[in-house]
């Protein structure tokens, strides 16, 4: 199970990510896993629908089931993993029998301090993970009847639990390609004035590229670079040994094949041929294109680098965490 959910400071996994607890919710009965058929009932699109249907005590007890799956809702101390506690009758609060720290549901999670019922976070997950191609801020406020401001939040902090996942690695068959975003120019207003915007010294210089390994039937892990030949130290640390890698011609990949089998594509002569393609990378980034351009809009450079937010030492980057949510 990922680690993820739980600040740093915490000992214990405290809680999974947003796609977990998706699944959880499917598991208790709130959600069902998405399905192609066409045959399944109509409801099972619409997990948001149950959890707004949850009553607050019917929340709460969900949430206990997904933050300590693993006991079965029983609660487990977030600060010494003693899972002998002492349960309030008056207040919904925990205390360690052994510590004495006093936790809530919530505490340790990015959760914690929380000003919304339980229920409106469980929407917010059900809402954001089901948004296949991101999920704005201002449509969040709208479908949770909150402010702006709460629920940007409240997004970045689904985004760093998902982007924490990026710890893991992929195997088996993996394609690798890239794909540039951000750093957009605007051609100017009278045609005399407008540049070549494919030369380099018309750029922005905030253009990025986003290096995905996909695993076929598995997960995908997005990074960003400034260039693609970059990120191969990051994908021989992410990519198991073993594996077998695709790429495409671009001349960066032919160091691949010192580490992994790899197998080429040229995609000037075809997109798939000899059981070799990356159109699994290719379905990626086409996703990611109508995130930044249907709706984020605009990607800049500053969102797209790997650097801390200030939202509880969170190193979301933007563009990962949209990716991880495709
Ligand atoms: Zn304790």
């Amino acid at each position: 199970m990922p680690r993820l959910f739980s600040s740093s400071k915490n000992a214990t996994p405290a809680l999974s990510s947003a796609a977990f607890i998706a699944a959880r919710l499917f598991a208790i009965g709130v959600r069902r896993p998405f399905s192609k058929s066409r045959t399944v009932e109509r409801e099972t699109h619409a997990p948001a629908a149950k959890v707004a249907r949850l009553s607050d005590e019917e929340a709460y007890d969900t949430f206990l089931l997904i933050r300590w799956a693993a006991t079965d809702g029983a609660p487990v101390c977030p600060r010494c993993a003693c899972a002998a506690v002492y349960t309030y009758t008056t207040r919904k609060l925990f205390k360690c029998k052994a510590c004495s720290h006093q936790f809530s549901v919530t505490s340790g999670t990015i959760f914690a301090s929380r000003k919304l019922p339980i229920r409106d976070y469980l929407l917010a997950i059900a809402i954001f993970v089901n948004g296949a191609k991101g999920h704005s801020a201002l449509q969040l406020s709208r479908g949770l009847d909150c402010q702006y401001k709460t629920a940007f939040v409240m997004a970045h902090n689904i985004r760093e639990a998902m982007a924490s996942e990026a710890d893991e690695t992929v195997s088996g068959e993996v394609e690798v390609d890239g794909g540039y975003f951000g750093g957009y120019v605007k051609p100017a207003n009278y045609k005399e004035n407008r540049r070549d915007r494919r030369r380099a010294v018309n750029q922005t210089g905030k253009r990025r590229v986003v290096v995905v390994m996909r695993e076929r039937g598995g997960r995908a892990l997005p990074f960003v670079f400034k260039s693609e030949d970059a990120s191969l130290a990051t994908i021989a640390s992410r990519v198991a040994p073993g594996s077998v890698v695709h790429a495409d011609e671009a001349v960066h990949w032919d160091a691949l094949h010192a580490r992994f089998l790899t197998k080429r594509i040229n995609h000037s002569e075809a997109y798939s041929h000899d059981e070799a393609c990356t159109n699994q990378a290719e379905s990626y980034f086409s996703r990611l294109r109508r995130a930044e351009i249907g709706i984020h809009q605009r990607w800049q450079v500053r969102i797209s680098q790997p650097t801390r937010t200030k939202w509880r030492g969170a190193r979301t980057i933007a563009a990962l965490a949209t990716a991880n949510n495709i």
